[in-house]
């Protein structure tokens, strides 16, 4: 099962993507992830990726494309993945139809996590990230069992510097002019589900095992 991910930053695809490979026992890969893994290791990578993440543009397709093809090639990818923020525009997707086509293969579905601009805000300020191992809570919705202490690892929570209200706002604008066009694009090749991403986290995910079922 190849499974991808839209929506606006913050909708919950990340949370959901978690979800859906814990369910299928596929790997659930997050380019965000990848490149916020490079910063904190201080790679070059990441050094350079940091330049465009901190002002909510995103990372340039030559260093993005390359990370995300040399990824789903491992091991543990043979029987399928769930992709959380790639394709992020339309060359991205051209690219992996391409790299799955050379294979024989292609996606399952392209899954969109629908929640609307005002809603994703107040979301992406109550959202803390594991800076071990990347698990995601929100200080309302999602809270982890110990205030600022992630559930899975035990390390501290924290505020990502591109969940400030500011970044966000430049986050949303990328999104609606570059990976919006991609709903069309999925439609189009009939893969495309959608579901409503304002619903309680359970309620989204069992829209999407649904789908996926
Ligand atoms: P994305 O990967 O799309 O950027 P996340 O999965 O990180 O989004 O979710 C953004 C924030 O919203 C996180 O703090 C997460 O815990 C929270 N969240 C995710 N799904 C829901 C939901 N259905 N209702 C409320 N909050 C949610
Ligand atoms: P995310 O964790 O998915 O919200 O991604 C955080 C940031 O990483 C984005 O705002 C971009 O700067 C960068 N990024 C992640 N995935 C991609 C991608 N597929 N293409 C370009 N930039 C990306």
């Amino acid at each position: 099962m190849k499974i991808i991910m839209l929506g606006a930053p913050g909708a919950g695809k990340g949370t959901q993507a978690k979800v859906i490979a814990e369910k299928f026992g596929i790997p659930s890969i997050s380019t965000g992830d990848i490149f916020r893994a490079n910063i904190k290791n201080g790679t070059e990578l990441g050094m350079e990726a940091k330049k465009y993440m901190d002002q909510g543009l995103l990372v340039p397709d030559e260093l993005t494309v390359k990370i995300l093809l040399d990824r789903v090639a491992k091991e543990d990818c043979k029987d399928g993945y769930v992709l959380d923020g790639f394709p992020r525009n339309i060359p991205q997707a051209q690219v992996l139809d391409k790299a799955l086509e050379e294979q024989n293969e292609k996606l399952d579905f392209a899954i969109d996590v629908e929640v609307p601009d005002e809603d994703i805000i107040r979301r992406m300020s109550g959202r803390r990230a594991c800076a071990g191992c990347g698990a995601t809570y929100h200080v309302e919705h999602i809270p982890p069992k110990k205030e600022g202490i992630c559930d899975t690892c035990g390390q501290e929570l924290v505020l990502r510097d591109d969940d400030k209200p500011e970044t966000v706002k430049n986050r949303l604008d990328v999104y609606h002019k570059q990976t919006q066009p991609l709903i069309d694009f999925y439609e189009a090749k009939g893969i495309l589900k959608t579901v409503d991403g304002t619903m309680d986290m359970k309620e989204v995910s069992a829209a999407i095992a649904a789908i996926l079922q």
